[in-house]
């Protein structure tokens, strides 16, 4: 079974050469543990801190060893009384083909007649994270005028058809005209701004909303965050969910220019990890299966083939590769 491990921490942009495709011998599964050959895994931005030996709220991935992420596979051999081969199971065991553990590091995925794929993405941690920073930590209420980043990927794209779902102004923003199309016509925005193509944000953001915004869903930090708050209406709320344009940045010269707004706006700026707020699962699942059977959902994902791929589907995150969900699929 390959498998991608880490060989080096990068420093700035990660490169190829700092990941390496290893190759292990699976023993049969132990009393106790399931055999997984996995058929998804998802890359997400924020593994770009794990590479980093810094301290956060997961440990660094170790160098020389296989990187770990969201998966879906298929148990092929149980030694365990709960799990029977053929079942579809959700792990932190991705970055590999396969893979042997302990029955209770893997769960059972019920798909409700979903795509298996969908709950890395839409129905999974992403669309998780945009319904917890909207509706509970930016406090989302009747009137807000939404502008949201990283529009066209896989938390934006769920940010901007909750905020329409229930009847807001979205303003959204995102790399490129395709993803400006998509996101206006697939998605709904009222606005969309393609940040590639204008000199001055803060500009395109004001003539987009001219009363102002109530709510930023943040996903890419830096000239993004200052527009924001260029923009906001007093007591404006932020849901500070991600940074993105900021995690390969060295070293970090300064922070957000216009921060002095949030004084004189009286702005309510709150940072969240998804993971801190998995209380709010099962109201998710529950409108989101809602929404979807009214079908009020549409989602895109971005595929990558082969393990071999993962460090490119990766690294394509930072260059703006996916719209929708960045997948990979293993053979
Ligand atoms: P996306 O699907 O949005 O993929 C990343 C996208 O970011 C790219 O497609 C690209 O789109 C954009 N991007 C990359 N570099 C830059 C840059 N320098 N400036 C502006 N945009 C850039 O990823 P996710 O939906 O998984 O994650 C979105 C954000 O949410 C990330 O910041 C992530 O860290 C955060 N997150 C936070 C969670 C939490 O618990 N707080 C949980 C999950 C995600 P484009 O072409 O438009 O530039």
């Amino acid at each position: 079974s390959r498998e991608i491990r880490l060989k080096n921490r990068p420093v700035g942009m990660p490169i190829a050469d700092d990941f390496e495709l290893g190759t292990v011998e699976l023993p049969k599964p132990e009393a106790g543990q399931v055999q997984v050959r996995n058929v998804w895994m998802s890359v997400d931005p924020y593994m770009r801190g794990r590479m980093n030996d810094a301290r956060s709220y997961v440990p660094p991935f170790a160098l020389g060893a296989p990187m770990q992420g969201d998966a879906i596979g298929e148990v092929v051999l149980s030694n365990d009384p709960s799990f029977k081969p053929g079942d579809l199971v959700q792990s932190m065991f991705g970055w590999r083909e396969a893979f042997n553990a302990s029955a209770n590091k893997v769960r059972k995925l019920e798909t409700h007649g979903l795509p298996a794929e969908a709950f890395l993405g839409v129905a999974g941690v992403p669309g998780l994270t945009a319904y917890v920073g909207l509706l509970h930590i930016a406090g989302l209420r009747e009137g807000d005028v939404v502008f949201v980043s990283g529009a066209a990927g896989a938390v934006g794209s769920m940010v901007c058809q909750i905020a329409k779902l229930k009847g807001h102004k979205v303003i959204a923003s995102a790399g490129g005209t395709e993803k400006a199309a998509f996101v206006r016509n697939e998605l709904g925005a009222d606005e969309t701004i393609d940040y590639k193509a204008v000199a001055d944000l803060t500009g395109a953001v004001a003539m987009a909303a001219p009363e102002g915004i109530d709510v930023y869903f943040d996903n890419v930090g830096g000239d993004h965050l200052d527009a924001a708050l260029a923009n906001a209406k007093t007591f404006g709320r932020f849901a500070l969910c991600g940074m993105i344009s900021e995690y390969n940045v060295a070293s970090p010269q300064n922070g957000p220019r216009n921060l002095l707004m949030a004084v004189t706006k009286s702005l309510r700026l709150q940072g969240f990890v998804v993971l801190n707020h998995l209380n709010l699962q099962p109201a998710f699942a529950k409108d989101l299966a809602t929404w979807h059977a009214a079908g009020k959902i549409k989602w895109r994902q971005t595929v990558f083939h082969g393990v071999e791929q993962a460090p490119n589907a990766f690294l394509g995150l930072f260059k703006g590769k996916n719209i929708g969900k960045m997948l990979v699929k293993l053979s």
